[in-house]
């Protein structure tokens, strides 16, 4: 039987936020964040989305994507037929920026090794980049999100799939067509590569789809002229 002090015990991933919590590695700790946000979702997801960093809303609430944009994206996962609580969702910075400003280099290489943990620690399958942030600092090319978006870059451990970021839809009310696009593209991906579902009980429909990728396609760093 578990002890007390055995129930209490931290995921590696838990304690990866604990030691998060009172970060003040870079700048933004001494510019007016409220707390650190860390990621949300289920912790064991074979989908991970990322952003670029917490804006007001996420900074007051603590979580990623709670605000329009957030809204936005819930609309865009369910047409690709995913929840919140299948996927795990996150942001290559912790922190908010002052006045939502871009991240600033430093301040994304202080931060871009604790995303890395994460993904080691979730250990997903695919990870969704958003916008041009998070797609640049994880396939490590200055490359535009309106070149690469919806093709998929498969890295040695995981698949890479850029998409549009939400918030660009909302500023440019053109884009928001090409984003719905988009994430049929994605959901046509994931058809592709998720493996037959068992026959379902109430439990089990709501189950993150299992995916099926092999690390071993070829990469496609060839359209960064390398
Ligand atoms: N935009 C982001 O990139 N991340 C959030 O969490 C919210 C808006």
């Amino acid at each position: 039987m578990s002890s007390p002090s055995q129930l209490m015990e931290l995921t590696p991933l838990q304690e990866l936020a604990q030691s998060l919590v009172n970060c003040e590695r870079c700048k933004l700790a001494k510019l007016g964040r409220s707390q650190v946000v860390f990621g949300v979702g289920n912790p064991h997801a074979s989908i991970m989305f990322v952003g670029e960093a917490p804006g007001f809303n996420e900074d007051q609430k603590g979580e990623p994507f709670v605000g329009a944009a957030g809204k936005l994206l819930n609309d865009l996962l369910a047409s690709a037929g995913l929840s919140r609580d299948q996927i795990y969702i996150a942001n290559v910075i912790k922190c908010r920026p002052p006045n939502n400003r871009d991240p600033e280099q430093d301040e994304v290489e202080t931060c871009k090794p604790f995303l890395m943990q994460q993904i080691q620690l979730i250990r997903p399958k695919l990870v969704c980049t958003l916008g041009n942030w998070a797609t640049q600092t994880l396939l490590e090319r200055k490359v535009g999100i309106t070149k690469v978006k919806t093709q998929a870059f498969y890295m040695k451990n995981f698949v890479i799939f850029p998409l549009l970021h939400p918030a660009a839809a909302l500023h440019q009310g053109n884009l928001l067509e090409t984003l719905k696009e988009d994430f049929k593209k994605l959901k046509e991906f994931l058809d592709r590569h998720s493996k037959p579902t068992q026959p379902t009980n109430a439990a089990s429909t709501s189950a993150a789809p299992v995916l099926n990728i092999e690390s071993s396609q070829p990469t496609q760093m060839d359209l960064f002229g390398k």
